[in-house]
């Protein structure tokens, strides 16, 4: 049984979603420079259908990825695929080199195991150093976070003016069904991970599939909560800067003016 044949629901306003969720994304685009604006996509399932909406929509928006060289072939083959296929600019942002192999020798390949601040260091030099070049410059980024997907994303709101960079969340109250249901109606190219149970995707030593009943994230770094009890299920991509005025930010963000006419279910 496939992913789609698993969860393709559409909610009752799904129709409504979906038109704010394109209307967020060609404000967005209308009121940044390409330059300034970028798609942050995993390649998920939510990361998909953004990309989808952006190409369809011939909307100037680049989209990047971070390929941090421990991805899964399946995820690696999915990038090939995206990469021959965008109308819109697909740029891949890889580790520094040198830093992953000093790591790696000094604390071994599959250091995230050992301890948490193992963990976290790696993800600092193959996702958070690549994300920081990423948004270089940029004053917007998108992202597929849904309020859904894990208890720290329950108030995640469609436009996030509260850091530095506006931070636009287009799927915020999407639920999964409403995800595969695009997915299936526009014949979206996905990971064939998500057909294993895989719900969200990330590095292949960190990511497991999940069972019947199990949280939505809890296939992610599952084995933290043995080593220190617990662990917020993020790798710091999403996790709230407090450094920066995101007030400051919030008066001059161009698409914040959506939240008014448009806020979030
Ligand atoms: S998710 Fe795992 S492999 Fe990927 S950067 Fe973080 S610790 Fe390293």
């Amino acid at each position: 049984m496939s992913a789609i044949d698993l969860h393709a629901r559409a909610s009752k306003d799904y129709a409504a979603k979906l038109a704010e969720t394109t209307a967020l994304l060609v404000k967005a685009a209308a009121d940044y420079s390409p330059a300034e604006v970028t798609q942050a996509s995993s390649l998920g399932a939510e990361d998909v259908v953004i990309s989808h909406i952006i190409n369809s929509h011939a909307l100037d928006i680049g989209i990047f990825v971070l390929e941090t060289g421990r991805l899964h072939p399946e995820t690696l083959a999915l990038l090939d695929q995206f990469k021959a296929s965008s109308l819109a600019p697909v740029s891949v942002y890889t580790p520094v080199n040198e830093s992953v192999v000093q790591f790696v020798d000094r604390e071994g390949k599959d250091a995230m195991y050992k301890s948490i601040a193992l963990r976290k260091a790696c993800c600092g030099i193959r996702k958070m150093e690549p994300l920081g070049r990423a948004l270089d410059g940029k004053k917007g980024w998108i992202s597929g976070l849904r309020r859904e997907q894990s208890g720290a994303r329950a108030d995640v709101p469609l436009v996030d003016v509260s850091e530095p960079r506006t931070k636009l969340n287009p799927l915020a109250n999407w639920t999964w069904g409403d995800v595969w249901h695009y997915i299936a109606e526009n014949k979206v190219a996905y990971n064939p991970l998500h057909d294993a149970f895989f719900p969200s995707i990330g590095c292949e030593p960190c990511t497991r599939a999940i069972s019947l009943g199990e949280d939505f994230r809890s296939g992610r770094w599952w084995w933290e909560a043995e080593l220190e009890g617990g662990a917020a299920k993020e790798c710091g991509l999403h996790v709230k800067h407090e450094e920066g005025n995101g007030s400051e930010e919030a008066a001059d963000a161009p698409v914040s003016s959506l939240l008014s006419s448009r806020a979030p279910a």
